[in-house]
């Protein structure tokens, strides 16, 4: 079992004030593989006074030392990059090509970006040239950084990274089900040789450390990724301070396959939803077939999960893995209970384990056909490997479909007809629309509309979240 009790505050790794432990569970075979901290306000108090104390130099640093510490460690972080994978892996279930592939792979992609934006960023410049005001580009503060479990390393580097760069200092709480990627991060932070106090590390849950973090007056930014619900209670809390609250919510995507694209779309649109076993915020998971294709398609779909195998998350091979945690997995089991008696049709997987397995959070890749917008599955984050399928008349059909949610963060659209493809993406309202399974590249801004969130994450986008603006008049 792995120690992992200490916090790491104003540069070193020290003892929570209190006992408070928490078994962190390998959801491939439930049993727990280390043990961590809950904090108490204490130790939050004690992190964000060093991150305020810490503040005042590092926020006089030049670009270029922050470069150079944030090269460094990019380079430790490529020198312990399996040891991520495995980490990952192990703490929330995810295949360890993938995790490697892709969850570690999105930790590298985020640093080496952040340094090339930071190296081009204008932190100074005159409002016009004939002007005599002059903009200044300002760190924010203290900043306090929530994470979910789901893409763990993904979410702390396109916090983390934005706010050195910037010359911020921080608390991070990472997802207290997922906390071990975050503590070897913090590890490598250390070895990077950043100043004490410039980023401290307090594990425990939503309702201590995270609440205690979003209404401290010492905090003057939060920005959170995960769900919905504690996104609407951290800005609440966080209302009273008058702080800057960047939020990365839940998602419904919508994926609107239109005639032209089968059947490569299908198969493809199965794929994209079950990776990370459906535990992605913007997997497209309301898959939107034209009617005239609507039989063929939901026949495909079905074949089509049926072929990915579920399996240990230590296995490598192209499988998906279990979800992350009990609680997670009963409620996606709920899910797919609710929608076989609202009456949808279950064209693939369901409630039972996978035949190979008899133990871990697994779930067989399911798919729902004949699915209305107003059923519960149709409206809810199922947050699991759970498509479906609803069928549509027209392009003005499938856009209102689409749009129909509270959420807006990932929208997909297949077709072969480029007019239609840049028409129909103008129309859906989502923070990214992906046209024929194209990725989006590295520094584009991610965020979502409507309950997805407020904020934009990478790139400058990512950068600007944490700067304030002030304007300077008579500069000249
Ligand atoms: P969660 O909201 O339960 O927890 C996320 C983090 O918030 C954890 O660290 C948790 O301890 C903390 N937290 C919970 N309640 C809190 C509170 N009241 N105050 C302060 N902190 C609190 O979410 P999760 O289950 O860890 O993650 C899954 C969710 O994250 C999904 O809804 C998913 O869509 C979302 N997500 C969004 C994005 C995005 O970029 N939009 C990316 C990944 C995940």
């Amino acid at each position: 079992m792995l120690d992992k009790r200490n916090f790491y505050i104003d540069g070193r790794w020290i003892k929570p004030s209190k006992t408070n432990n928490l078994e962190v569970i390998n959801p491939s075979n439930e049993e727990p593989f280390a043990i961590i901290s809950l904090g108490f306000e204490e130790d939050t108090n004690l992190a964000i006074k060093a991150a305020k104390k810490a503040f005042l130099k590092w926020k006089e640093t030049s670009i270029k030392e922050r470069i150079t510490l944030l090269e460094k460690l990019l380079k430790i972080y490529k020198k312990r990059f399996d040891e991520m994978a495995s980490t990952i892996s192990i703490e929330m279930g995810a295949p360890i090509n993938w995790s490697s592939s892709a969850q570690a792979a999105s930790g590298q992609s985020h640093l080496e970006d952040f340094i090339l934006r930071l190296k081009n960023f204008n932190f100074e410049e005159h409002f016009d040239s004939k002007s005599n005001n002059y903009i200044s580009y300002e760190p924010i503060g203290v900043c306090g950084l929530i994470t979910p479990w789901n893409w763990p390393i993904n979410q702390i580097t396109l916090k983390v990274i934005p706010a050195l760069a910037t010359g911020c200092t921080m608390i991070l709480k990472p997802s207290e089900i997922a906390p071990i990627s975050a503590m070897l991060f913090a590890e490598m932070i250390d070895e990077a040789g950043f100043p004490s106090g410039v980023f401290n590390l307090v594990n425990g849950d939503g309702a201590g450390v995270g609440s205690q973090i979003s209404s401290h007056p010492d905090i003057d930014l939060v920005s959170f990724t995960g769900s919905t619900r504690a996104g609407k209670l951290i800005s609440k809390n966080a209302a009273d301070t008058i702080k800057r609250v960047c939020l990365e919510l839940g998602g419904k995507g919508g994926n609107i396959v239109f005639a032209d694209s089968y059947p490569d779309a299908v198969r493809d649109g199965i794929r994209n939803v079950m990776s990370n076993s459906g535990q992605s915020c913007d997997a497209p998971t309301r898959m939107l077939v034209e009617k005239s294709i609507y039989e063929r398609a939901i026949k495909e779909a079905a074949e089509e999960a049926n072929l990915i195998n579920v399996d240990l998350a230590s296995k490598t091979g192209d499988h998906i893995g279990p979800v992350v945690s009990k609680i997670q997995y009963d409620k996606i089991i709920n899910l797919i209970k609710s929608g076989i008696k609202e009456g949808a049709t279950l064209a693939a997987g369901g409630p039972e384990l996978p035949n190979n397995l008899n133990k871990g959070y697994f779930i067989k890749p399911t798919i729902f056909t004949h699915v209305t917008n107003d059923m519960e599955i149709a409206k809810k984050e199922i947050f699991g490997p759970v498509l479906s399928i609803i069928p549509f008349e027209t392009e003005e059909d499938a856009i209102e479909i689409t749009n129909n949610t509270e959420y807006g963060l990932g929208n997909y659209l297949q077709t072969e007809d480029k007019e239609k493809a840049r028409r129909v993406a103008k129309k859906l309202r989502s923070g990214c629309v992906y046209i024929n399974g194209n990725a989006a590249d590295p520094g584009t801004p991610f965020g979502g509309f409507r309950q997805s969130g407020n904020g934009r994450e990478g790139g400058v986008w990512g950068l600007e979240e944490y700067l304030e603006i002030k304007t300077i008049t008579g500069w000249k």
